[in-house]
């Protein structure tokens, strides 16, 4: 006796000493894990004006008779070091860069025209067809300082054009991206500058002539500019910092040194926006962030917010950049976290959201398997239906409808279901009439 409760003060004693090693399950020790920095959750409502906006963008692309291309989140970094610019702020300081455990650098995409243009040319695309236009809806990731609109997670719908130098091209993309706009009653409220930064002839003539002028002004600019003066000078053109843009009031500008064909080009692009009645603004200082554009480039701005909304430009060179055969192009990306929000600040989807045609309340629990047969009838069709799923009792299963905003409830009841019936209970007006047990009946008590 006293030898087996030594024996159990013993393994007390164990267990109390050893406790926090051998004790600490994971399931014992609870944390709350939070989001990261700059990433969102998007959940029923959001998620709701998220598929209106994807749905949009499908429609008009299908209309358009754009192809879709899914590419990976991960890429080599190399590919936008090369295909983005290494002297671009995306680049340089942006990037969700990591070696992967085989110590390859891969880079979760920070956009998506390279990987587009690397899938292009690695799947051969060049030879099936010519011109080719792809679209894609897919989330971006860049380290960047938060501010309204500003996420490190962040999605767009973009579209490039491959394989035409003609600005039919250029005013096809902005006729897509602008659709958008126009189908979400957005067209209004954002503002579409343009500009052209030329090809390779017209841009050396023209950095000679503004690193002339920046030259005696440099040392009273911001150390970005400084960098930019030797690395990316056109870059110091959309500078925002006030000392430069003083110093920049007389800056020349592309547009005077454009080539004959890069000015034509241009032209048209301007005259054919006239002609079919798309608006925009020159605007002269536009020369976008990314390395990898010429000629038209655009963007729009939602106006009354200064929010930039998207942007989009030619790209002629990038496919024989990345090892393929040159190659015109032309894309846009547009930013759809800012096209939401603009759809919520100016309330254009307060009215999205589709009720629930009919929800059935199940009183009698010998009723379930007729309800479940009769709310995947109609699912079946096409009614958005529901059911109780809780063996809930009937007042609550009511209070529940009437949360889902359910236009009818079909309820079954003990009576009911000996008669082969069911109640509609209209949950506009409360009225309620008897109905059979059956998809069709009911579907005409609904009357959709
Ligand atoms: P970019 O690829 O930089 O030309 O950006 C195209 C569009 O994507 C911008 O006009 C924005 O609408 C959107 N965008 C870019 N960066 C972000 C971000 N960090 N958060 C949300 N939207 C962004």
């Amino acid at each position: 006796m006293v030898k087996s409760l030594l024996k159990l003060i013993n393994i007390s004693i164990f267990i109390a000493y050893f406790k926090p090693l051998w004790y600490n399950f994971p399931g014992d020790v609870t944390m709350k894990i939070t989001k990261q920095k700059g990433t969102r959750d998007i959940i029923l409502e959001d998620a709701k004006i998220w598929q209106y906006v994807e749905n949009e963008v499908r429609k008009i692309c299908r209309e358009y008779n754009i192809g879709e291309i899914r590419t990976p989140i991960f890429e080599a970094t190399e590919l936008f070091a090369r295909g983005v610019g290494d002297e671009t702020d995306i680049v340089n300081k942006e990037m969700y860069t990591f070696l992967d455990k085989g110590g390859r650098s891969v880079t979760l995409r920070p956009e998506l025209t390279a990987g587009v243009v690397r899938a292009y040319i690695e799947n051969g695309l060049s030879t099936q067809m010519s011109p080719l236009k792809l679209w894609y809806i897919g989330n971006m990731y860049r380290y960047e300082k938060m501010q309204k609109g500003r996420y490190r997670e962040f999605t767009q719908f973009g579209m490039e054009l491959f394989g035409s130098n003609s600005y039919l091209a250029d005013i096809e993309t902005i006729c897509v991206s602008y659709e958008l706009f126009r189908r979400l009653g957005l067209a209004d409220k954002i503002e579409l500058t343009i500009n052209s930064i030329g090809c390779s002839e017209c841009r050396a003539k023209y950095i000679t002539a503004l690193k002339e002028y920046v030259k005696p002004r440099l040392e009273n600019m911001c150390d970005n500019c400084k960098r930019r003066y030797e690395k990316n000078p056109m870059r110091i053109i959309d500078c925002k910092e006030e000392k430069c843009k003083k110093e920049l009031e007389n800056v020349p500008m592309i547009t005077d040194y454009l080539c004959e064909e890069c000015k034509s080009d241009f032209e048209n692009v301007c005259n054919t926006l006239n002609e079919i009645g798309i608006p925009y603004v020159v605007d002269k200082k536009i020369v976008r962030g990314l390395d990898y554009y010429n000629k038209t480039v655009y963007e729009y701005t939602a106006k009354d917010l200064g929010l930039a909304a998207g942007g989009g430009g030619r790209y002629d060179k990038l496919v024989e950049v990345l090892g393929g055969n040159a190659t015109p192009a032309v894309g846009f990306g547009l930013g759809l976290d800012r096209i939401i929000l603009l759809l919520k600040e100016y309330h254009l989807c307060d009215n999205i959201s589709e009720n629930i045609d009919v929800y059935f309340a199940i009183i009698d629990k010998k009723a379930y398997s007729n309800g479940i047969n009769l709310v995947n009838d109609l699912r079946r069709k096409g009614y958005i239906a529901d059911i109780d799923i809780c063996r809930r009792s009937f007042k609550s299963q009511l209070k529940y409808a009437d949360k889902l905003g359910a236009k009818y409830v079909c309820i079954i009841g003990e009576d009911e279901l000996s008669h082969n019936k069911c109640i509609m209970r209209n949950m506009k007006d409360g009225s309620q009439v008897e109905c059979s047990l059956d998809t069709d009946e009911i579907v005409k008590c609904i009357g959709k």
